[in-house]
């Protein structure tokens, strides 16, 4: 897996803001991102350890070391489900507050 941070992954969010992918989800972290160049999918799966944020595409880029702009697709649709749980939590338990939600996957990205 590949570590995130901001300065890799700027490339990629401007590939990702041209092409828009469609992005599904599949499981807890995992996501399916159809290519818009070829139609392949590409499964992008995401993980934390020790507190930094991982991710891996089946793509030749990612392969290669790089983070390519199915793993930001399928970050930006990963922020957006973890803050609509955290939000369904919050009303199920309004005194539930937690220090930092789990949503900030990349702060740089933004959901329109
Ligand atoms: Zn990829």
């Amino acid at each position: 897996m590949i570590k995130l941070t901001n300065e890799n992954t700027e490339n990629a969010v401007k590939r990702c803001k041209q092409l828009k992918p469609k992005v599904r989800f599949i499981a807890d972290r995992t996501f399916a991102v159809e290519s818009a160049n070829n139609g392949n999918v590409y499964n992008v799966r995401f993980d934390v350890k020790d507190g930094e944020k991982l991710g891996q595409c089946e793509c030749r880029a990612s392969e290669r070391g790089l983070i390519c702009y199915h793993i930001v697709a399928a970050a930006t649709a990963n922020i957006y489900r973890q803050t609509v749980k955290l939000q369904a939590a919050m009303t199920a338990a309004p005194y539930f507050k937690p220090n930092r939600p789990k949503a900030e996957m990349i702060g740089r990205i933004r959901v329109n």
